[in-house]
């Protein structure tokens, strides 16, 4: 099926969706989104500053109350329309992404389905928010709780799900009751603004989402906003962990899900069939840029060289190119950064005495791809020193790294020693080691003898330096509402 890229591009809005209208930045400022599979520009995009987001501000502000208000009924059936309408676009919405992420399609559909659930998952939620009621121990007394909604909300989310990390947001936000404005990431606009879109044409009410590509620094200025009650950021642990701080000057109610470092072990019983299907979707998916991407392959000492040969085999049958061409399974990466982070980790850890066994360097690239892509070839490095900057960093790239384990122990104790926590992968086929393992991992999400993690159903989130917070399962609404007491004769 040829596709007619362009065609589908013209179609996305690329104003500010502020207030239910179509507008200009305030000083008319724009800027470009750029293709990574190629370099070309593929839309001029308005670039909301403070006016701007205080404009949006203002919008979500007035239309809290009255969406507040909205019969739980009502808001479900909103959402509901907005996941059949995600459905409904999936080609579109992936070629979208896929154009401004430069992601291989296959992965930008899986998220088109994985984004919309979210909504689905929450239009059945925003019916059964519950509060309760109780008979004071000492008697005399009746306790009875309400559930109202937390009130105006900042999301600001990262390039990597472009979809998904904002649905991840919506869903609940708006079933819970809350109005919201939205900064998408500068690489990757484009698909937030045609979900803004869709989520018109879905019912949501004009002011209760509100879409601000453009400064940082603008949306940020907002946490100063005595109106804004909740903030929930996806993205680095770096900008996440400062704007953390500027949020804690007002207390205000504020969710993180930030970077990892996720351990991939293997332990001396894995099914290494298991083992190396895992690393299709923990370490391929989106070219490796996924915050929960394994990061640490820890493989016991009786396994590593089947493992490391494997696993090579594995990445050389991957395609590399286009992400909007079909047949593509890596497409490049998302911008200059990434490409330089990644070839830097990769030399570094060979200078440190890492060996070098498929990839490695853009050289190794067919050369009829695109000069002006970002690409970098599936890579394996075997042998990585545990002291190597590439196991302290989140990689960001096609590259497994395979470091060498003893013992159970010594494979937990490595897979631990990171200041971060979000996700982590465990392979053994004794199901009382497998759950003893998971147990031990210091995150907030272990699979075991899998390599997939995320279900709109299930609570996404991590400790230590990886957030605060959850988003989906049963738990992702509890971050938009509050636990109001009343306190009965
Ligand atoms: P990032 O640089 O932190 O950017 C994330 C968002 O924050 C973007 O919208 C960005 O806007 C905005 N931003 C940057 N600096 C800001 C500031 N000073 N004030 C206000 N907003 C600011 O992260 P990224 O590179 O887009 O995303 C990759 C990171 O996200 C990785 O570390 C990954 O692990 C993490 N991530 C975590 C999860 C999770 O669920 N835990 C999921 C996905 C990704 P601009 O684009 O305009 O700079």
């Amino acid at each position: 099926m040829s596709v007619d890229l362009q065609e589908i591009i013209s179609r996305v809005p690329t104003q500010l969706w502020i207030g239910g209208t179509w507008v200009d930045a305030a000083d008319g400022e724009t800027f470009e989104v750029t293709n990574p599979s190629d370099g070309s520009v593929l839309a001029t995009v308005a670039k909301a500053g403070e006016k701007d987001a205080q404009a949006a501000m203002d919008a979500a502000v007035n239309a809290q109350e009255e969406w507040a208000a909205t019969a739980p009924r009502e808001r479900a059936e909103i959402l509901r329309r907005a996941y059949q309408l995600l459905i409904d676009n999936t080609d579109d919405l992936a070629y979208i992404m896929s154009a401004e992420l430069g992601r291989a399609l296959p992965d930008s559909r899986s998220e088109v389905a994985y984004g919309a659930e979210f909504f689905r998952w929450f239009s059945e939620e925003a019916v059964r928010i519950s509060g309760d009621y109780r008979i004071a121990p000492a008697g005399g007394a009746r306790v009875a709780t309400i559930r109202q909604p937390v009130g105006v909300v900042l999301a600001i989310t990262p390039w990597n799900f472009p979809l998904s990390m904002g649905t991840r947001k919506m869903g609940p936000a708006l079933a819970a009751g809350c109005t919201m404005v939205v900064k998408p990431a500068s690489n990757t606009p484009l698909t937030m603004l045609y979900l803004a879109k869709l989520l018109h044409e879905a019912g949501v009410p004009d002011g209760v989402v509100n879409i601000i590509p453009g400064s940082a620094s603008a949306a940020s200025s907002l946490l100063e906003d005595d109106r804004l009650r909740k903030f929930s950021f996806t993205g680095s642990t770096e900008v996440g962990q400062s704007l953390h701080a500027q949020a804690a000057k007002r207390s205000l109610n504020t969710s993180l899900e930030l970077g990892g470092n996720a351990p991939y072990v293997v332990l001396e019983d894995a099914d290494l069939d298991k083992a190396i299907e895992g690393v299709k979707v923990a370490k391929m998916r989106g070219a490796g840029q996924v915050c929960i991407a394994a990061n640490r392959f820890i493989v016991h000492e009786s396994l590593y060289d089947d493992f490391c040969s494997r696993v090579a085999d594995l990445l050389s049958t991957y395609t590399v190119g286009r992400g909007t061409d079909e047949g593509v399974t890596v497409g490049p990466l998302a911008d200059e950064n990434q490409v330089e982070t990644v070839s830097s980790l990769v030399n570094d850890a060979i200078a440190d005495g890492a060996r070098l066994l498929i990839g490695g360097t853009v050289a190794e690239l067919d050369e009829d791809l695109p000069v002006d892509g970002l690409y970098f070839p599936p890579t394996v490095l075997a042998d990585v020193p545990r002291s190597s900057r590439i196991a302290r960093e989140e990689i960001f790239g096609p590259v497994v790294a395979v470091y060498k384990a003893s013992s159970d122990e010594d494979a937990l104790s490595f897979a631990n020693d990171t200041p971060f926590g979000l996700a982590a992968y465990v392979f053994s086929e004794n199901l009382e080691r497998a759950l003893s393992a998971g147990e031990s991992i210091q995150a907030g999400m272990v699979a075991i003898n899998k390599g997939s993690i995320s279900d709109p159903s299930a609570p996404f989130g991590g400790v230590k330096q990886s957030g605060v917070g959850r988003e989906g399962g049963f738990e992702g609404i509890d971050e938009y509402l509050e636990t109001k007491l009343l306190a009965l004769p």
